[in-house]
């Protein structure tokens, strides 16, 4: 019994799933957990490679647990859902019978589909949210993703009804064009390297009048949702839809699929096929527009009026993606012709019963779909709280283990069992029933993550909604201990593969920071750690661009998206970030000085590169523009010159900072007015004495006062007005603010809304800080530099 390992058990009251889904429970790109209850969204993030207050934490009780390790704590946030506000009357569209929503009577939620990182945006993502009234809404954090408030950013039903009454004649058909019954949103496609900052992820709404519409965030901004294409498909509802993740067919050019279930029972294939047009800018860089193009085919599987219980793909290493449905007791798997003689086209395979309890069946839907590369093994989990397992994916997949040693259904089922009775308060009978509405993965391994609660169907007693507890389970299904796995994960994740594209460094690297939790593998793997970590780091040359001949609100939008494309979109910087967010972990978890002191000046070689390069591109950017920089500018431009020249800049890297700064200096010739002011000194927020410039990250005045700076800018920073980084509490400059989007802030809608022309608050800025290209530096990093995660604020 000892081996049970439950890492946390968190109970909600009065939570639960509307239905079973494979996407009750979703990883979002942040790395957070979004689990769809039936009135309310709750986001969970696990305590993993966080560096804030987790005081808040929801705590498990580990005495009652029993387990092996230690308990994990989760923040918790909600999304609760103001039903009044939401709600919409359809029979004032249609009073035909087809157009009734029998959702409206008691109103819940039904589908979630969460988008991944937003490029340009400074939200973190957007959560989509659907209604059983057929209505689909869109969801932001104000301040703070991890624990704060979610505000809702767009309600769409009159943007649906807009698109509909393109789309369709007739009132009862706009109104079935425009009642939604699922979504789901894909990855991010990676066109290039650098990525520009150009959101190419598409958000797939099902309509009930057999209709796929496309969607995307356009301008950067998540509000202004544009519509892409509208294509009929079938009929009959679509009840399912599911993205696989993008490839590149050309260059400049990704391909995906999305497979659509359809009520009748049959599964369409519909291709998208995005293509990025680059046009030269007015002065500097690229602008970029999206074109996509869709193409659906005949039925991969034909209509056999059996209900569809969940569709998803599945990417297998060794031969791509695998699409999975499920039909009452079936598992079906489809995949492409493969060139190798691999297994395709389709396959289907009736479940078994896994016998833990009285009303265990296999007719049950499923809630839960993961692959497992190590073992080629796909795992899925039922409602009725069993697991189940299809071996040999790649090659020919069967329900019969090929090897003894391969964890089994039954086994999986029976620990869950366990578990189960371990995280509930009172003995569990034979009659209760485990009921499971949500799975998923939570480290590509033996450790899994679920909702659990208990019921007795033979028990007819009245239970209220609020009387219900949800446990959400995370434990090992089967026990692995192989340090080699990690270390295979960490090579993966650093070599960036495109699915890597649109999430951050906190959901990449959680799989690699829960396995080193463990104290054993972790000194067991120190040594291949640090091999990864001192590996050589690739230079970054020094880029020329046209100068700039006029300051023009296009420039400024153009030398923003270029400087954020650069210091955000780069493979070359995510991996370097990736790589110094380890070696911090590391150091802080070295159990001797030795290796504390070799992580330290691993982190300190990844440091100066992420610095180094960010400088570099800084330089680039501004000798371009130097030419219309006015006296205001200068002072950020010497401070990156300085920064620059400090010893253990790259050659190239303080020669250009070098011919910068002669230009600099003779730029300030022209504007001096005979007064000798030293542009790099600051006064001391509390005395007025003044501050030098001789620390990049924390400043000093003679009284002893001590200031952080800006990670951004190097400004002190002396105001609330500030962001925190999650991932490593640096703190920057909030961008300034537009006046506009302040004075329709409690209202809820159009918070991120489009640029407006007033001239932005920069109030909270120093006043050398309130250059406009350092405003446009602020909108440009929109994740923290160091570590490409996301950051929080309090005001
Ligand atoms: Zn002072
Ligand atoms: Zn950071």
């Amino acid at each position: 019994m000892s081996l049970v390992s439950i890492h946390s058990s968190v109970g909600l009251l009065g939570v639960f799933p509307p239905h079973p889904s494979a996407h009750s429970l979703q990883w979002t790109a942040e790395g957070q957990l979004a689990f769809l209850g039936k009135n309310a969204i709750y986001i969970l993030t696990p305590a993993l490679g966080l560096n804030i207050d987790v005081s808040s934490a929801v705590k498990n009780a580990p005495s009652k647990l029993n387990t092996v390790t230690t308990p994990l704590p989760w923040l918790k946030t909600v999304i609760e859902q103001d039903k009044r506000n939401l709600y919409y009357h359809w029979p004032s569209d249609s009073q035909e019978w087809g157009t009734a929503s029998l959702g409206s009577l008691d109103l819940c939620l039904r589908a979630l589909t969460t988008s991944p990182s937003l490029l340009a945006s400074d939200k973190p993502y957007v959560i989509a949210v659907i209604t059983s009234n057929m209505q689909l809404s869109l969801w932001i954090p104000l301040k703070d993703h991890l624990r704060g408030q979610w505000t809702l950013l767009k309600e769409c039903t009159l943007l649906l009804r807009d698109i509909a009454s393109q789309a369709a004649r007739t009132r009862v058909h706009q109104t079935l064009h425009a009642q939604v019954g699922c979504c789901s949103w894909s990855s991010q496609p990676l066109f290039s390297d650098p990525a520009p900052l150009c959101d190419g992820s598409l958000l797939a709404l099902g309509s009930r009048a057999g209709s796929i519409i496309l969607l995307q965030v356009s301008e950067g901004t998540p509000s202004s949702l544009e519509h892409v294409a509208t294509l009929q498909v079938s009929d009959h509802w679509v009840t399912h839809l599911a993205w696989n993740e993008w490839t590149l067919s050309a260059p400049q050019q990704a391909r995906a699929t999305l497979a659509c279930g359809v009520a009748d029972g049959s599964i369409i294939l519909v291709e998208v096929t995005q293509t990025l047009h680059a046009e030269a800018a007015s002065q500097l860089g690229h602008i970029y527009r999206l074109e996509v193009q869709t193409n659906a085919s005949e039925p991969i599987y034909a209509a056999d009026k059996k209900t569809t219980t969940g569709l998803q793909w599945v990417t297998l290493p060794a031969r791509g993606a695998v699409l999975v449905f499920f039909k009452p007791g079936l598992v079906h798997l489809w995949s492409l012709q493969h060139a190798e003689e691999l297994w395709s086209g389709s396959r289907v395979f009736r479940l078994q019963t896994q016998k833990t309890s009285a009303s265990s069946s296999f007719l049950h839907p499923v809630s839960g779909v993961s692959y497992i590369a190590k073992y080629d093994m796909l795992v899925l989990s039922l409602q009725d709280g069993s697991f189940h397992a299809v071996y040999q994916m790649t090659t020919e997949p069967t329900l019969v283990s090929p090897e003894p040693t391969l964890p089994t259904s039954s086994a999986m089922s029976s620990l869950s069992r366990t578990i189960f009775g371990r995280c509930e308060e009172k003995p569990v009978k034979k009659t209760d029933l485990s009921v499971v509405d949500g799975m998923t993965s939570f480290n590509g391994s033996s450790t899994f993550i679920w909702t659990c609660e208990s019921l007795c169907p033979t028990d007819f007693s009245y239970k209220a909604d609020a009387q219900r507890t949800t446990n959400i389970i995370t434990a090992d299904i089967w026990s692995e201990n192989d340090p080699e796995l990690l270390t295979h994960q960490i090579h993966q994740v650093l070599s960036l593969p495109p699915s890597t594209s649109g999430r951050a460094p906190l959901d990449l690297l959680r799989p690699i920071i829960f396995g080193l939790q463990n104290d054993e593998h972790l000194l067991a793997l120190f040594p291949r750690l640090l091999e990864v970590l001192n590996a050589p780091i690739p230079m970054l040359l020094p880029e020329t661009y046209a100068e700039a001949r006029e300051l023009t609100p296009e420039l400024r939008r153009e030398v923003r998206d270029n400087i954020g494309k650069h210091l955000l979109g780069s493979q070359r910087m995510i991996a370097l970030r990736l790589r110094l967010s380890l070696a911090d972990y590391c150091w802080r978890r070295a159990p001797d000085d030795e290796l504390r002191t070799q992580c330290s000046s691993a982190a300190s070689l990844l440091l100066g590169a992420v610095s180094h390069s960010i400088q570099q591109v800084l330089i680039d950017h501004l000798s371009a523009i130097l030419n219309i920089t006015t006296k205001e500018d200068l002072p950020f431009v010497y401070r990156v010159v300085i920064q620059c020249l400090l010893p253990g800049a790259p050659p190239s890297l303080s020669e250009s900072a070098q011919i910068l700064a002669n230009r600099a200096t003779e730029r300030g010739q022209q504007f001096s007015s005979g007064q000798d002011t030293n542009d790099l000194e600051e006064s001391c927020p509390a005395c007025g004495l003044a501050v030098p410039y001789n620390d990049v990250s924390s400043a000093t005045c003679p009284n002893g006062h001590q200031w952080m700076r800006c990670s951004i800018t190097s400004f002190i920073l002396s105001t609330p007005m500030v962001r925190t980084c999650i991932g490593c509490t640096r703190k920057a400059f909030l961008p300034p603010i537009r006046k506009q989007a302040k004075k329709t802030e409690g209202e809820g809608m159009d918070l991120d809304g489009p640029p407006a022309d007033d001239e932005p608050d920069v109030s909270h800025l120093p006043p050398a800080a309130r250059s406009w290209v350092v405003q446009e530096l602020l909108r440009a990093a929109s994740r923290c530099l160091f570590c490409g995660n996301s950051f929080v604020s309090l005001l």
